[in-house]
This record gives structure tokens, C-alpha cells and sequence, in this order.
């Protein structure tokens, strides 16, 4: 029995190869969580397919996702990492739940009214019910806890009012309603200096990348929009290259950067520069062990699958008990 204080889930698309956003959002936070408690990090390959963007990239894509969130620091001894479709209970609890959500509470979600703007050629029932497989991933694992940020709130939301939902509608107590953790992540912005790190406005910097893709990547960053010639004095406040440097460089560079910046005794082709190296430096130790791992592909897959195995004993404790709720007849 877990000495730790409750259970952990959370899950993440298989986008491949993770940024610096994904890293300061997200993996941080989940390497920090598993010390403190039981936690179950799925790849959630499923929910991948709502809106049929190459599929046929799925499974590297997965692979990929795994050999950051290992070279990051998730240690298998320590967590769970598995990939969603190898706990195939998963579709079952999300069918059941799906008997106990009024389609309209689906629709009216701001999240779905956004994403059937994004398809509108392919508004598919998956688009739709894609909340109730998240709730069901939720609950499967009857996760006390589930890291978000403030913008995610909304979603835990639904799922903790359709587990209480299906608790009170079988009279049992079968699932966990589980709490927010809601996480202080800063909100990484991307190399335009202007909207969110995403690598679908290939803004993003990779975890991965080759140091020269790297500075590459810092050279082209959008910095003080009123800093025009080297001449001008600059505002590091509204820079998102000095934001960058508050992660990466060492105190006493930023206190530099921030006094020189404003009397223009620094330029930003060298202070970009700078952090190039800065960053590189710190990403190095994460790139070879990615690399190691990325050496021993079987390793990585064994990984994968030993911990779906573990995520299945959860699994069907649950839905033994849901079925058992529900009434359904018992397997032998
Ligand atoms: Fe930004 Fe650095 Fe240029 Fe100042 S010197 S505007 S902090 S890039």
C-alpha cells in the first residue's frame, strides 16, 4: 500500500517532440509530483484522433513524447507512464459516462464551440464527447488530484460534475471525484513574443533541438517592439527575451541585462546570444540522456508497456466495480 497522500493523473496528446512550453508548463510540475505522490502520466494517443490529423505519426509521435517526459526526469520507479490505448477499460468507462451526460452540457462547452470553429468539416461525435473520455481517464485511475492551470479549471469541472453525476445516478461510490491541484506555471510565450509556445504556430523552441537550432531559434525572438536601433534604451519588462533569461542565466547576468538593456549598454543580437548559450548549457544534460534513451528504443517501449500493465491492475479494480454499480453482468 502507497504511503504517498493520494493519486495523481494527468495526460497529455502525443504532439512528438516536446518544447520549452510544454516543458515549464507541464513536465516540470509532473517531475516535481512524483516524489509527493502516486502519479499516473498517460500519453493520450486517443484523444489524438478527434480531429484526424496525421495518425499515421501517432505512434512515433507517442515515442518521441516518452523519451522527453524520461529524459526530463519522470522516473518510471517513481510514476507511472503508459500510453492510453494499452488500457483499453479506458473506452469502456467512457461509454458508460457518456449515458450520463446531457449532450448539451457537451456542446455548450466553450472548448468544444472553439474546436468545432477550428473543423468545421469535421465536427465528429469524438469532438464532441471528447470530455467524457478525458473524465473517464480521470477516473479510471481513480486520480485524487489533477494538475492544471487556472485556464483548465473548467474542465476538471465537468469531470468532477459527471463522476458525481454517475456516483449519484448508480448510488454508489464507485468513482473518485477528484480535486484540482491548480499550478503556478509561468505562461511561456513563443519566439513572436506574443502568443503562447505552440507548436502548431511554430513559435516553439524544442527541448531537443541541436545547440545551432537553438540559437537559431533565440536569434529570430521578438523582442522590445520600441527598441529599434542598438541606440535605444529598452524595457526588459516587455521582453520576452529577459524572461527567458530569468529561467536559463544566472542572477547576476539578468541584474546586467535589466540595468544595461534600459541604458542601451547592451544590444540584442548579443544579449539573444547570450542566452543561446545560457539555454544550451541547461538543456546539454537533458539532451544526452534523451539521446541514451533514444539509444535503446526496446527499453523505452518496455518502459511503456510495464506501465500500462501497472495502469490496468487500476484499471480493472475500477471497472469491476462500475460494472458492478451499473449492473452489468459479471465477467468470468
Ligand atoms: Fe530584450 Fe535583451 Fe534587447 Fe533588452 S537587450 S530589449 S532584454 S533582447
Amino acid at each position: 500500500m502507497s504511503l504517498k497522500p493520494g493519486r495523481v493523473f494527468s495526460g497529455a496528446r502525443p504532439t512528438g517532440r516536446q518544447h520549452l512550453g510544454n516543458y515549464l508548463g507541464a513536465i516540470k510540475n509532473y517531475v516535481a509530483l512524483q516524489d509527493e505522490y502516486e502519479c499516473v502520466y498517460s500519453i493520450v494517443d486517443l484523444h489524438a484522433l478527434t480531429t484526424l490529423e496525421s495518425t499515421q505519426d501517432l505512434r512515433q509521435n507517442s515515442y518521441e513524447m516518452a523519451l522527453d517526459w524520461l529524459a526530463a526526469g519522470l522516473d518510471p520507479q517513481k510514476c507511472i507512464i503508459f500510453i492510453q490505448s494499452h488500457v483499453p477499460e479506458v473506452t469502456e468507462l467512457h461509454t458508460i459516462l457518456s449515458m450520463v451526460t446531457p449532450l448539451g452540457k457537451l456542446t455548450d462547452l466553450p472548448t468544444f464551440k472553439e474546436k468545432a470553429r477550428m473543423h468545421p468539416h469535421n465536427i465528429n461525435y469524438g469532438l464532441v464527447g471528447y470530455p467524457v473520455l478525458m473524465t473517464a481517464d480521470i477516473a479510471l485511475y481513480r486520480a485524487n488530484w489533477v494538475p492544471v492551470g487556472v485556464d483548465q479549471a473548467p474542465h476538471i469541472e465537468f469531470s468532477r460534475e459527471t463522476i458525481r453525476s454517475f456516483n449519484f445516478h448508480f448510488n454508489t461510490n464507485a468513482l473518485v471525484e477528484p480535486q484540482m491541484k491548480v499550478t503556478n506555471v509561468p505562461k511561456v510565450l513563443g519566439i513572436d513574443g506574443q502568443q503562447k509556445m505552440s507548436k502548431s504556430l511554430n513559435n516553439h523552441i524544442e527541448l531537443a533541438a541541436t545547440p545551432e537550432e537553438t540559437q537559431q531559434r533565440v536569434l529570430s525572438m521578438v523582442t522590445d517592439p520600441a527598441r529599434i536601433r542598438r541606440t535605444d534604451p529598452g524595457n526588459p519588462d516587455v521582453c520576452n527575451v529577459f524572461s527567458m533569461h530569468k529561467i536559463f542565466s544566472g542572477s547576476e547576468e539578468v541584474e546586467m541585462i535589466n540595468v544595461e538593456c534600459r541604458r542601451a549598454g547592451i544590444g540584442c543580437v548579443d544579449c539573444k546570444k547570450r542566452l543561446a548559450k545560457n539555454m544550451n548549457a541547461s538543456l546539454q544534460p537533458f539532451r544526452d540522456r534523451r539521446a541514451d534513451f533514444d539509444s535503446k528504443p526496446d527499453q523505452v517501449w518496455d518502459i511503456l508497456h510495464d506501465g500500462a500493465r501497472r495502469a490496468t491492475v487500476i484499471a480493472e479494480e475500477t471497472m469491476h466495480d462500475v460494472r458492478a454499480a451499473v449492473g452489468l453482468a459479471e465477467r468470468d
